[in-house]
């Protein structure tokens, strides 16, 4: 096989992988995984990323508040991140959001988080990571007119619903603004049949893959950490759902990733 895969939304400065960082990247090219987004979600995190991806080819950081945040974050700090957002090396603003389900942020501060948020992508002319967690309609809000002013200044897709745990319908509310949706772990629980449902049903040029490790293992490795190395147990079951084989379902998904964040993964030899 010669495709390979695009881990599209990883949290590898988190301290339970991050000592690993060589470990984990050496297991991923081993797995014919060529594409990495790092994300992420606080002051420190992003400063991570920025760090660890620097000497990768393969590795592309992303900055952002995640809503947990949203009750922290001063305005200085997102002038900070509309700093960091502007190099060259960061492919996308997130991980940003709504989640109403945890709510550990007020749903006003999230509100105003998520909004100063998409006004810095927009400065920045780069996609956004989108979390939204039992706000799958909500974010649509703020998600729409940002879409519309996204096109409107030229951006061919205005960001990713990460691991998008919303119905087909949901899905699809989102593929008409232009967002990609991405599928995690959790559509290899067996109990799973939405997210089987979700990957079968959305349309091949909005389909991207991702672990969020270390977070959602798939079932093969529940309890465990999750590594970009095991994005491959994530796409054998979204070609499965799909009835195409892994192959066809990687180059799909990772020329989608590389349109997404604007990127080309390093040319490898003898992937998967
Ligand atoms: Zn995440």
């Amino acid at each position: 096989m010669t495709a390979v895969a695009f881990d599209t939304h990883s949290h590898l400065q988190d301290r339970k992988i991050r000592d690993d960082f060589r470990g984990v990247i050496e297991r991923a090219e081993a797995a014919g995984v060529a594409g990495i987004a790092l994300c992420g979600y606080d002051g420190p995190s992003n400063e991570l990323a920025l760090s660890l991806a620097a000497n990768e080819p393969g590795v592309f950081p992303t900055v952002g508040f995640h809503p947990h945040e949203a009750d922290e974050v001063s305005q200085a700090m997102l002038a900070d991140l509309e700093t960091l957002a502007t190099l060259p090396e960061v492919v996308a603003v997130g991980e940003i959001g709504l989640d109403f389900y945890r709510g550990l942020a007020e749903e006003a501060n999230q509100r105003r988080l998520i909004d100063a948020q998409l006004a810095i992508a927009l400065r920045v002319g780069k996609p956004v990571s989108v979390h939204s967690r039992g706000a799958e309609d909500a974010a649509r809000e703020h998600l729409a007119p940002y879409a519309e002013a996204a096109r409107t200044a030229g951006l061919e897709i205005p960001g990713v619903m990460h691991c998008f745990g919303g119905s087909l319908e949901q899905a699809m509310s989102y593929v008409e603004l232009g967002f990609m949706v991405s599928i995690a772990g959790p559509v290899t629980y067996p109990k799973n049949d939405d997210a089987r449902r979700l990957a079968a049903g959305l349309p091949a040029r909005s389909l991207v893959i991702e672990t969020d490790s270390p977070y959602l293992p798939p079932q093969a490795m529940r309890g465990k950490l999750n590594e970009p190395a095991l994005i491959l147990h994530t796409a054998q079951a979204v070609a499965a759902a799909r009835g195409e084989s892994l192959e066809s379902l990687l180059s799909l998904t990772t020329a989608n990733a590389e349109r997404l964040f604007r990127v080309r993964v390093p040319a490898r030899a003898g992937a998967v």
